[in-house]
């Protein structure tokens, strides 16, 4: 109950440290990569040395801090968290390697957004456990080595294909996450309604997973605002009909479609007759980065059928226009 009162952001920040899974047993879906991480740790565990690399690559808010969390509990070992944006000088990254321990987990966040020579740095010391600290500038400059401890890297991305060549295989394990199903997410979605303290149907909850884009993340926020919608309008019980009612005033559509996807549909389909569109030019239309349209918009509305990539662009499918309730097409008027 303190969680109510405090800020948006604090208090999803909050919820999400508290409804982290601590255990790899714990961790809800993505069965292929608690399978093969288990095998990984448990081999680590039997050799009695710090576990492979690990790289985790999928759409935001489908658990990769939270895996990074596990490794290390599931290590035993001390979890150091940091960003690739963090890391743009090669001298931040020499700072925080050299005070590792002996078997601690770093987590790089968005490991492809790192600075190049902080890459270069990082090739060494996940190869050789060493790096080179480059002291003084131009002719006087000399290089001296530090060892370091053997620690293990678990590096997190949107998309493994952001990374370089060099750096992608000095992983010695790189797990896909995927979106969840919605079995899976209401399972998340009863947790998070314990301790929110919330009480909603059988049905409610599939209302609310089949709205959250296959990721837990928004499953938690849509639930946030179901509660908030609940409490409102002074409902104790969140049905279906409740729970659709909330998440309709709050723009999600009944396929999960948010604001930014339908911007993009809508720009795809109005302004270019539906494609084959470049994504910087769909990017500019909607007002967001390249990359947020690529690895939050893009990948949902290709999974969920709505938009295609084609080697000429990105263009909408039948099944877009008809969720726009737009008229489809004839093929010679595109
Ligand atoms: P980002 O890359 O944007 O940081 P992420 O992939 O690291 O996102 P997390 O921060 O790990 O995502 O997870 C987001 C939220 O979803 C957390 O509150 C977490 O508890 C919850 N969550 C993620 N995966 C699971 C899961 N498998 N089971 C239960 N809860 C989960």
């Amino acid at each position: 109950r303190e969680l109510v009162g405090s800020s948006p952001v604090a208090e999803e920040k909050a919820m999400e440290a508290a409804l982290r899974p601590k255990a790899l047993d714990d961790f809800v879906g993505q069965k292929t990569v608690r399978g093969q991480l288990s095998l990984v740790l448990e081999s680590s565990r039997l050799r009695g040395a710090a576990s492979d690399h690990v790289l985790l690559s999928g759409p935001p808010g489908l658990g990769k801090t939270t895996l990074a969390m596990i490794i290390a509990g599931e290590m035993n070992a001390p979890l150091r968290i940091s960003s690739g944006p963090a890391i743009q000088h090669a001298g931040d990254l020499a700072a925080i390697l050299s005070s590792l321990t002996e078997g601690e987990v770093l987590f790089i966040d968005e490991i492809h957004r790192m600075s190049r020579p902080a890459e270069e740095m990082l090739y060494m010391a996940m190869e050789d456990f060493r790096v080179d600290i480059i002291v003084g500038k131009g002719a006087g400059a000399t290089s001296i080595p530090l060892e370091l401890p053997p620690f293990t890297l678990v590096g997190a991305t949107t998309r493994a294909g952001l990374l370089p060549g060099p750096l992608r295989d000095r992983f010695g394990f790189t797990g896909h996450l995927e979106y969840y199903s919605t079995e899976e997410l209401e399972l998340v979605l009863r947790r998070s309604a314990a301790m929110l303290d919330v009480s909603v149907s059988t049905e409610g909850f599939a209302e609310i997973a089949s709205r959250s884009r296959g990721t837990p993340r928004i499953a938690n926020r849509l639930l946030r605002r179901v509660r908030d919608w609940a409490l409102v309008h002074s409902v104790e019980d969140v049905g279906r009909s409740a729970a659709s009612e909330a998440l309709d005033t709050y723009e999600v559509d009944r396929r999960g479609l948010d604001r930014l996807d339908r911007a993009v549909l809508e720009a795809l389909c109005t302004k270019f007759r539906g494609g084959p569109v470049g994504l910087s030019t769909l990017a500019i239309l909607v007002g967001e980065e390249t990359e947020t349209v690529e690895t939050v918009a893009e990948p949902y509305l290709v999974r969920e059928g709505f938009l295609a990539r084609t080697p000429r662009g990105r263009i909408a499918t039948d099944a877009a226009w008809e969720h726009l309730g737009l008229p489809v097409p004839v093929p010679e008027e595109r």
